[in-house]
């Protein structure tokens, strides 16, 4: 059963310590066609939502998946895909955006502590912590002031995610890699068509403008937090289709791994349902 997920989830892994974004496609279709890429897609969406099931049952464990990318390369639709496959009850989304002031007035992984999943729950992050690696590394003005060592905040996370994997929370980490031509197009794509219009802004242009030090960013954040217990997965995203399918389907794998068991009751909880069951027999 693993064995049939394990392709996709092998292709995309980053090694600890190995990037290079250049050397990484993404219009990458890893030999699938779209309409096998679906069928595929629809299995993985049903076993996630078994596998979540057996998840929130057992209330022991949870799972952290975090999603980042350069803008337009399909953040939102992906998590909206993957929530098809689960029961909202177990599933907390969060998106980071500019720190408020008082995310501000705490240190920087606060905010993302605050919304870490429960045991039972599933957590997603629509951009994260990494956002203080990446964008702000872009933008040293949004320090504010405050010194920042990047190694050092690399060391603070994969500190901060080893004691997450430690204390019962799988950490997932998505990097949906869109190319610059791609983008282009999507955002005139925004501009043009009127349903798509909100989601377009002119910043969004002006960032543009700062691809390869975005590229570069990424690329260190990546390859120095990318772990054994934290591994991050660069996924093509030119092709919506390939990317919500090696999501679904990797997200499958770690849930697999995870292997949660419904509860077994207790030889005390047995005899109280029984005891239950033969009052309401009686009624
Ligand atoms: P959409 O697809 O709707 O545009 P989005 O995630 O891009 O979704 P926006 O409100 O457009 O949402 O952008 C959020 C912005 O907040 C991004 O530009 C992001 O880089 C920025 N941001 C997030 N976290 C931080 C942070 N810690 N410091 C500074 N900026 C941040
Ligand atoms: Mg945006």
């Amino acid at each position: 059963m693993i064995q049939r997920y394990m392709d996709l989830e092998a292709r995309f892994r980053v090694q600890p310590g190995h990037l290079k974004l250049a050397d990484h496609e993404p219009r990458d279709i890893a030999g699938l066609d779209k309409d096998a890429s679906e069928e595929r897609r629809a299995k993985d969406l049903a076993r996630l939502d078994a596998l979540q099931e057996r998840l929130y049952a057992e209330g022991r464990r949870s799972l952290l998946v975090i999603f980042q990318a350069m803008d337009a390369a399909g953040k939102d639709g992906t998590i909206e895909h993957v929530m098809s496959g689960l029961n909202p009850q177990g599933v907390r989304v969060t998106s980071f955006k500019q720190p408020t002031r008082t995310e501000l007035a705490h240190d920087w992984l606060w905010r993302c502590q605050l919304a870490l999943p429960a045991r039972g729950e599933i957590g997603i992050f629509n951009r994260s912590h990494y956002e203080e690696v990446i964008v702000v590394r872009v933008h040293p003005e949004y320090l504010g002031g405050q010194e920042a060592d990047w190694e050092e905040r690399f060391d603070a996370i994969t500190g901060w995610e080893r004691h997450l994997h430690a204390s019962g929370t799988r950490v997932v980490k998505f990097f949906l890699n869109i190319s610059e031509q791609e983008q282009r197009e999507r955002f005139l794509a925004r501009a043009e068509e009127a349903d798509k219009n909100w989601k377009f802004s002119a910043g969004d242009v002006v960032e543009r403008e700062r691809w390869d030090e975005y590229q570069h960013a990424f690329e260190q954040a990546i390859r120095a937090t990318s772990t054994k217990h934290a591994p991050w997965y660069v996924i093509p995203a030119d092709h919506k289709w390939l990317m919500r399918t090696a999501v679904a389907s990797i997200l499958v794998h770690h849930l697999e791994a995870m292997d949660p068991r419904f509860p077994e009751p207790s030889d005390e909880e047995r005899a109280a349902i029984a005891e239950a069951v033969a009052r309401l027999r009686d009624e």
